[in-house]
């Protein structure tokens, strides 16, 4: 798809940040080019129009920026996945490992029911773990997550395979 190369080279890369040694793989500069974000979109919304789904869960904070359009061009609700202590209602939480340390990513109770179906989206695919919360997470309430979706996936982190046999869709691969 020609679509494909322009986003491929809308998007910055910032050597040593957040800390030295990582290539940061910058999305902003993507949202910059109005013909690589709409065809980012499309690209998604082509994917998973007519699929039922009636969730997209985006992951904080990329996938705030990409979950909602995607969610109102195929009729879905959106619903937030946040950092701890973010959301004001009740939420439930799943912990996950990180290379050093732990994190926490939290949804509102209610915002989901059992047997929707779900399209869960972030930026990028690292190592995969925090996809796999999130499908846990949405898994405990009894929904059934599609599919995860991402801009760019790092392939040498192995992260879909981390995520076994749930299917991971993205744009963007190395
Ligand atoms: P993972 O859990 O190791 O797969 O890391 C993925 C998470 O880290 C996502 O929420 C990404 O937004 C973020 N992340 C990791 N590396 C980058 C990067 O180079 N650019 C943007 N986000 C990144």
């Amino acid at each position: 798809d020609p679509r494909i190369a322009r986003i491929s080279s809308s998007i910055r890369i910032i050597p040593d940040f957040p800390k030295k040694g990582i290539l940061f793989q910058d999305i902003t500069t993507l949202l910059l080019d109005t013909k690589a974000f709409k065809d980012t979109i499309d690209l998604f919304v082509d994917r998973y129009k007519g699929k039922n789904i009636s969730v997209v869960a985006g992951i904080e904070a990329r996938g705030f920026i990409f979950g909602p359009p995607i969610a109102l061009a195929i009729g879905a609700k959106f619903v937030p996945l946040r950092k701890p202590k973010k959301l004001p209602g009740e939420v439930i939480s799943e912990e996950y490992s990180l290379e050093y340390g732990k994190d926490v990513i939290e949804m509102h109770v209610g915002a989901v029911q059992a047997g929707e179906r779900a399209l869960v989206i972030d930026d990028l695919i690292a190592t995969g773990g925090t996809l796999c919360a999130a499908i846990r997470l949405l898994e405990r309430v009894g929904v059934h997550v599609v599919e995860c979706a991402c801009v760019i996936e790092l392939p040498e982190l192995k992260g879909r395979e981390r995520l076994e046999d749930k299917p991971l869709f993205v744009l963007i691969s190395g």
